[in-house]
């Protein structure tokens, strides 16, 4: 992999109304600033393998994922990742079939048990397939389910799962080493990595700090500035990007509580809020 290949490709930062809210006149839903408009959350991982084969990773599929792919001209999935089974995170499953379609393969789906349970409950026309009355064009996916406890290799990736919990529900961020010619995790690794994705978290298990220890980029979860059970608020977020210590913070998965031009000025050092289109390629 070459430096400038890499790129981590925020495609959604809204919570799971998305912003504006349906129906809502506040400041923020009528703002005119562009970063205050946000679709639900997803990203992406953007690369090219050691064959120079180019290379495209999902992380979730929100609803407004068509959406999000046409802005960046997506055409190709290599990979899905899914942090949990909510709807913001997974009701856009059903667009990857153009994918399929562009490149005359399936597509592996990793997530871990309780998901991919709802996963296949949803989305029983396209993981039963044979009980369609209709033969139709769905999605062509290959279920693998994450062992929380496994990193996994993706095309010269290493993947980790970072379980976290997001209320009483364990989810799972994922972090992103690149592996060198033997396979290790490359002593200096380009771009944005090693990255990690921790959406939807209200609180960080012991265990798994030591897992986002050494960060070029974090995308890391903040829903609004008062308290709620299932996500960090705009201070505990801080807190805790504050721990991490990555080289670069970006917020995500935000209401339309939080201005972008009022409250990123004010971010402490080497963090900043996300936005929908940003694509970050240097950490
Ligand atoms: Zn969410
Ligand atoms: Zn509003
Ligand atoms: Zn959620």
């Amino acid at each position: 992999m070459s430096p400038g290949d890499a790129a981590f490709l925020f495609l959604g930062t809204g919570t799971s109304s998305g912003v504006p809210v349906i129906g809502c006149t506040c400041a923020v839903c009528t703002s005119d600033d562009p970063r205050d408009r946000r679709l639900r959350c997803g990203a992406a991982i953007r690369f090219k393998d050691a064959e120079g084969a180019p290379r495209l990773l999902l992380i979730d599929t929100p609803p407004d994922h068509r959406e999000q792919s046409l802005r960046h001209r997506f055409d190709r999935c290599d990979a899905i990742l899914y942090t949990h089974n909510h709807v913001d995170h997974t009701f856009g499953l059903d667009d990857v079939r153009r994918y399929n379609a562009i490149m005359r393969q399936p597509i592996d789906v990793w997530a871990d048990e309780h998901t991919l349970d709802h996963l296949k409950r949803v989305y029983r026309h396209i993981f039963e397939r044979h009980k369609n009355v209709n033969d139709s064009f769905v999605a062509d996916l290959i279920p693998r389910r994450i062992d929380e406890s496994k990193p996994f290799d993706l095309f010269g990736l290493r993947i980790t799962p970072v379980p976290l919990l997001h209320g009483r529900l364990p989810v799972l961020g994922f972090r992103a080493d690149v592996l060198d010619a033997d396979g290790q995790i490359a002593a200096s690794q380009p771009g944005p990595f090693p990255l990690a994705y921790c959406t939807d978290v209200s609180a960080i298990p012991p265990a798994s700090w030591r897992l986002l220890s050494g960060l070029r980029t974090l995308a890391l979860g903040m829903l609004r500035y008062r308290a709620h059970p299932t996500h960090f608020t705009v201070d505990e977020a801080i807190d805790a990007a504050q721990r991490i210590g990555a080289d670069q913070t970006y917020f995500i998965h935000m209401t339309h509580d939080i201005r972008h031009a009022e409250l990123d000025p004010r971010l402490p050092d080497r963090m900043r809020l996300a936005y929908d289109g940003l694509i970050v390629t240097d950490g």
